[in-house]
């Protein structure tokens, strides 16, 4: 082995040679890149041997800390046995039993697994098997060839996923790659564009949405939806009813319900899957992030025993679902989700979890009569924060003055590592995180929200679209 590269030598070659998602690199070049080489627990430490709490679980994927021993010790077994071998065509122990208790801890309906490797590919499954399935299970339904999904979704950056998706700063420039879909407004209690109040609402919200399913059910394939919270868009929650309501509008009008849990799922909202908050279980469901308790890239796509039996056939028939991977199933990934699955058990973590729930809720509390705080909207252990200029009017900050990632910067030089959304400054500590050190998390958070002045200026306000 040649010499370790020094923490300056890494710096440098990072700039030089790669290039990172979602990263302005002009500015990056600029900057001293921060690079993690170790992890302990709830916290990160870069190449100078400095500590950072994990404030967006390495982006929203790690649940039971880093260097778990019991997921460390899952992944140098699978080592000593294999470390891949191919799923098209053969099979393997770890793929096999995580199906096995994927079907447990799934909402009850769902019984079959089919892997790919992150959280888009799990969605694009998802889109495929429902369109094939109306083709061939009920070819008399006509063509349901398209998609009802909300405004502001992500389901993840390949072009599938992208044309359910709606965050324009995103998406917009690849329009003329999409495929077309049907959009509705998604519910947004801060901002509600009806300009009403939950309950007395009603979720009149809702509304639109009946009329469109009614309306398009003959060529809906299925509604797609981020279930209770649209993480991305900025951590957007929908009200209680909400995915029950959408449950019931596609089973009336026989459309398929997608839910997206790839944010959501493995304990994240304080259930194993958020759907379980309202009862509902989807036709298709898309997990990755969490699955492997933030280990390695490996993803899934649940579905029925019903969408399941529209597939088979004899070969000449094709009904095949002609989709794979070239690490479908990977026995690595397989091995260490089941070892997460093994600690939510043995570690009681959904349980140990609603303390900790509750504590957050009450230590984000006080911000809320912070200037610059406008909304705090909390599912579980996802929590945003909507940093406004203007409390009364709710104005945002124009997307250029960078409030959010001025407020990360500032938290980076205390020790803790975020990733807002725009305006939204996100926090998603791991499940495993102790009560000491989510209450640093959050005086870490206020403190330096704190810093951020509040532009007197209003000339200054530009909107700009998210
Ligand atoms: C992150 C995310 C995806 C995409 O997952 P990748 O593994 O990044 O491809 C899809 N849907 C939701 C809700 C997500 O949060």
């Amino acid at each position: 082995m040649s010499q370790q590269p020094s923490a300056r030598q890494l710096r440098n070659w990072d700039r030089r040679y790669l290039w990172h998602p979602f990263t302005q690199m002009q500015e990056w070049e600029q900057e001293e890149p921060l690079i993690i080489e170790r992890g302990k627990g709830s916290y990160l430490i870069d190449t100078d041997g400095k500590k950072y709490l994990d404030g967006t679980s390495s982006i929203w994927v790690n649940v039971h800390g880093h260097r778990h021993p019991i997921l460390d010790r899952a992944i140098k077994k699978q080592l000593d046995k294999i470390a891949h071998s191919t799923f098209l065509g053969l099979s393997n122990p770890p793929a096999i039993e995580l199906a096995r208790e994927l079907i447990r801890i799934a909402p009850k309906g769902l019984t079959r697994v089919f892997y790919s490797d992150n959280g888009s590919t799990a969605v694009e499954i998802a889109l495929k098997m429902a369109v094939q399935y109306w083709q061939q299970h009920h070819p008399e339904a006509g063509p349901k060839n398209t998609f009802l999904h909300l405004k502001l979704a992500y389901h993840g950056d390949t072009i599938g996923a992208v044309s359910v998706g709606n965050i324009d700063l995103f998406h917009a420039r690849f329009k003329p790659l999409l495929f077309p879909t049907v959009e509705a407004e998604p519910p947004h209690c801060y901002r509600c564009p009806l300009k009403l109040a939950y309950p007395s609402c009603h979720m009149a919200c809702t509304e639109p949405i009946e009329v469109i399913v009614k309306n398009r059910h003959r060529d809906l394939a299925g509604v797609i939806i981020e279930p209770i919270m649209q993480a991305a868009a900025g951590m957007i929650p929908q009200p209680p009813g909400y995915l029950k309501r959408i449950r019931e509008l596609c089973t009336q009008h026989r459309v398929l319900m997608i839910t997206d849990e790839v944010a959501t799922g493995f304990g994240r909202t304080g259930k194993m899957f958020a759907c379980e908050h309202e009862g509902v279980t989807p036709d298709l469901m898309a997990i990755s992030k969490g699955l492997t308790g933030g280990y390695m890239p490996l993803a899934a796509t649940l579905t029925t025993d019903d969408i399941y039996q529209g597939f088979l056939g004899r070969y000449d028939q094709f009904k095949t679902f002609f989709h794979g991977h070239s690490f479908t199933g990977n026995p690595l990934g397989c091995a260490v989700a089941l070892a997460s699955l093994h600690v939510f058990r043995q570690e009681k973590t959904l349980t140990q979890l609603s303390s900790k729930i509750t504590l957050l809720t009450r230590l984000l509390t006080p911000l809320a009569a912070l200037p610059q705080v406008g909304d705090i909207r909390q599912r579980g252990f996802m929590a945003g924060i909507e940093l406004v200029m203007n409390k009364e009017t709710k104005a945002p900050f124009p997307l250029s003055a960078k409030a959010g990632h001025r407020v990360a910067a500032i938290a980076r030089s205390k020790g803790l590592l975020l990733r807002p959304i725009g305006n939204v400054l996100v926090l998603i500590p791991p499940l495993s995180i102790s009560k000491d050190e989510l209450k640093k998390m959050v005086e870490i958070l206020k403190q330096s929200i704190e810093t951020l002045q509040i532009d007197p200026c209003p000339t200054h306000q530009t909107h700009h679209k998210r």
